[in-house]
């Protein structure tokens, strides 16, 4: 299978963390081509580090991270192709776009990188824009000319210009006002279908999550505690980390943001001095003396892994409540 997989004990370097785990340093994080990877975690739980390391902004200082097999931190610089496989859609549209730039130019400069002649640049140029939906008549515009969902739909045409065949989604639609959110996500999907395109979705909305993730990572103080389906994951989780995101999603108002209105007693601790044992145990209802003892295994539960003590019975208690 075509993929790309982080090792974990990557994740504990970048936190600051020493690897000293080794019960956990087999896992890895995998996205399979063509489907969309959901991370989710609080703020400062490492989500913005993945992102950087998978599109080598980062170099880490252990571990890799691989793209289709290929080693990124290692072939980045020298692999105009690699990188090419890879585009990045930020939170910000409009402070992603080089101001100087009109929105021709800044669609341009990814084709210019990968060789692309004037000819065959314009009609790329026209076949992108007809792609997200903007007219051309927006090409002499400058990024803060543009509204907040224009400037996103530039920003995605220029990073699936070169083809690429993953795209890491940094909190695509946070910034953007409701009604333009659904449109956003509505031609991400449809670019994903057109072109097979694998999807790693950082977000802190899980109903945005929710809505277009295959499988879901869970991440808290960089490292993983849950994996799994999609919906097995919402339905039955298995993580008491997971199930406290859950449980703070308002049924509602699914347009709510919801780890902002997220209340887990305590403050995410320091990475760099990080709780012994789980590193959840200061936070979780249900910590026992062996949870500030020993790190937990990875738990096999299914439809996920689930790194905790005792994921069978969390899960098992979520199924009860449902099924009385
Ligand atoms: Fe909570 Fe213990 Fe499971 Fe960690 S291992 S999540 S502290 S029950
Ligand atoms: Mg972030």
């Amino acid at each position: 299978t075509k993929e790309f997989a982080l090792e974990d004990s990557l994740l504990d370097q970048l936190m600051g963390r020493r690897t000293t785990i080794t019960a956990v340093s087999n896992v890895s994080l995998t996205a399979y081509e063509g489907e969309t990877l959901g991370i989710v975690g609080e703020s400062g739980s490492g989500k913005s580090t993945l992102a950087n390391l998978i599109t080598g902004l980062h170099t880490p200082t252990q571990g890799t991270v691989r793209i289709n097999g290929e080693e990124v931190s290692s072939v980045t610089r020298r692999s105009p192709e690699l990188l090419a496989d890879v585009g990045v859609i930020f939170q910000n549209a409009k402070s992603s776009i080089d101001p100087r730039l009109t929105v021709r130019q800044a669609i341009a400069e990814p084709l210019k990188t990968q060789g692309y002649g004037r000819t065959e640049r314009q009609e790329r140029i026209s076949e992108l824009l007809e792609l997200v939906n903007l007219s051309e008549r927006y090409t002499d515009r400058y990024a803060h000319e543009l509204s907040g969902g224009q400037a996103q739909r530039v920003a995605i045409a220029r990073a699936i210009a070169t083809e690429p065949r993953v795209l890491i989604l940094d909190e695509p639609v946070s910034a953007l006002d409701v009604s333009v959110k659904g449109s956003i996500i509505n031609l991400l999907m449809r670019l994903q279908r057109e072109f097979g395109l694998t999807y790693v979705l950082i977000s802190h909305d899980l109903s945005v999550v929710r809505h277009i993730a295959d499988r879901i990572a869970v991440m808290y103080l960089g490292e993983l505690m849950e994996v799994g389906s999609a919906e097995p994951l919402f339905e039955t989780p298995a993580h008491p980390y997971t199930k406290a995101l859950l449980e703070a999603i308002p049924d509602t108002d699914p347009t709510t943001s919801v780890l902002d209105a997220f209340v887990l007693e305590g403050d995410v601790p320091s990475p760099v001095d990080p709780p012994s044992g789980c590193v959840f145990h200061t936070r979780c209802p249900i910590a026992e003396d062996r949870c500030r003892r020993d790190v937990p295994p990875v738990v096999d539960v299914e439809t996920s892994a689930s790194r905790c003590h005792f994921a069978k019975r969390v899960r098992a208690e979520k199924e009860e409540v449902q099924n009385p």
